[in-house]
């Protein structure tokens, strides 16, 4: 799409002339139903994730064989959840607001392997595609067979092979490069020229190779996807269409309920959960929910949290155009501090079921994220990487916003608000270089 008439849209729904303004906006997603009543209207199911589920528990012999940050949890690929009360009212006192309920921050930024939400849904993904070669090529007798085997000699020259390509400015690249390397696939991740050059190092430091390009990272895209095309010995890990890192965000649920569950934590119907999620093509999000909403029906309220200067999902909703436009379309320039959130459009599949689940959303400027940043280390000393911050504000913006309050009302959760966890899920931050942590920090110093 060239040119758009952005008018139009504004005047079919105007919260869309905020957005375009770069005023941060707090929006109700009108368009969900009850849980019960949309579940079956989209193409995934709870059989699809607890098939998830298991793959993961198959592979754990082999993934605790190979990284020695999951012994402790026997193989799983598992972050903690911390209560952050200190940071909950130092907001409170920065808005001059009431934030009533317990926040949680889910530490993302701590997760094995990769350190970053994407190890949920890539490296699901890698392993889902070894596994099928694995079965097709009978080195695996099927899914009762020992998976350890995929460390063996047999397995790594087997897959030596073949190839799993990916483009990427970063996280994306690690998780799936990691452990495409670690299976012995030929890794190679495409990367753009915003891609820091620590990541590259990284990368290359695992064995994997990495392609620059002098471009952009839409035009690193298309050159990795069309390279790992003519390949037929290549697979291609697709960010904005793929099912499976989709489901792969999925199975975050359910251990977050046992994690719930052993800190004392109910949820029901007069205990909701309000999680608070940042968001980029929207996969990490969408899947997180989906997979939260089985496990917890509407009980569990999920907003996803985007960049003013990125509002690409918002758009998408908003406009009932999902990923036909970009925020290009609308004049908005799409650069943020906050770069895992800097995807341009959303993914196509991602928003169009996540229509149906989504409680909302709301966009975050630059500032409050900086500033977000620097006070999360100033009262629970935890450096999060700019992306990862994006949830934090949420309950503020909740109990802030006229469009927040008027949710809880109609709800009924604003008589029992104190009842509420909340749940901000940070993204990553623990592998960024210490020289990138104090840069971080200092720009959002008041
Ligand atoms: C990719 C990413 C996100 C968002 O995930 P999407 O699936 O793109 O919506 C959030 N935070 C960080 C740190 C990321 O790398």
């Amino acid at each position: 799409m060239s040119e758009i008439d952005v008018q139009k849209y504004i005047d079919s729904n105007p919260v869309i002339q905020d957005v375009v303004d770069l005023k941060p906006v707090f929006w109700i997603n009108d368009k969900r139903g009850k849980f019960q009543e949309v579940k079956d209207k989209v193409p995934y199911n709870y059989l699809d994730i607890k098939d998830a589920e298991e793959r993961l528990d198959r592979f754990r012999p082999f993934i605790k064989e190979n990284f020695d940050d999951t012994v402790e949890l026997d193989g799983l690929i598992e972050s903690p959840i911390t209560k952050i009360e200190k940071f909950q009212a130092d907001e409170a006192e920065r808005y001059g607001l009431d934030i009533p309920g317990t926040l949680y921050l889910k530490r993302d930024d701590l997760l094995p392997i990769s350190a970053t939400i994407k190890a949920r849904g890539a490296i699901y993904e890698v392993l889902v595609h070894a596994e099928k070669v694995a079965l097709e090529n009978g080195l695996l007798s099927g899914f009762n067979d020992d998976y350890s085997k995929f460390s063996s000699k047999e397995f790594q020259d087997f897959f030596s092979n073949q190839k799993v390509v990916v483009a990427t400015t970063g996280n994306l690249g690690i998780s799936v490069g990691v452990m495409a390397a670690k299976l012995g696939f030929t890794a190679i991740v495409h990367m753009s020229t915003e891609a820091k050059q620590w990541k590259k190092d990284y990368l290359r430091g695992n064995g994997v190779h990495v392609i620059e390009h002098d471009t952009n990272f839409t035009e690193a895209v298309a050159a990795g996807r069309k390279a790992a095309e003519e390949d037929p010995a290549s697979y291609f890990v697709d960010d904005e269409n793929s099912k499976y890192l989709f489901l792969g965000y999925t199975t975050a649920a359910s251990r977050l309920k046992k994690q719930l569950t052993e800190a004392g934590v109910v949820v029901d119907e007069d205990h909701p959960l309000f999680v608070y999620l940042p968001c980029g093509v929207g996969g990490s999000p969408g899947g997180i929910t989906l997979g939260l909403k089985h496990a917890f029906g509407d009980n569990v309220h999920a907003f996803f949290a985007e960049p003013t200067h990125v509002p690409s999902l918002m758009l998408g909703l908003l406009t009932e155009e999902y990923s036909k436009v970009s925020v290009y379309d609308f004049g908005i320039d799409g650069k943020t501090v906050m770069d895992g959130l800097a995807v341009p459009r959303t993914s196509n599949f991602v928003s169009i079921v996540m229509e149906n689940f989504f409680n909302g959303g709301y966009t975050v400027e630059e500032n409050e994220a900086t500033k977000t940043l620097t006070r999360l280390v100033d009262t629970e000393n935890i450096p999060l990487e700019p992306a990862a911050v994006a949830g934090l504000p949420g309950p503020a913006k909740l109990f802030g916003s006229e469009a927040g309050k008027k949710y809880l009302e109609q709800t009924g959760i604003a008589a029992k608000a104190e009842n509420i966890t909340h749940i901000a899920w940070a993204t990553g931050g623990s592998m960024v270089p210490e020289a990138d942590k104090q840069a971080f920090y200092e720009l959002g110093v008041e």
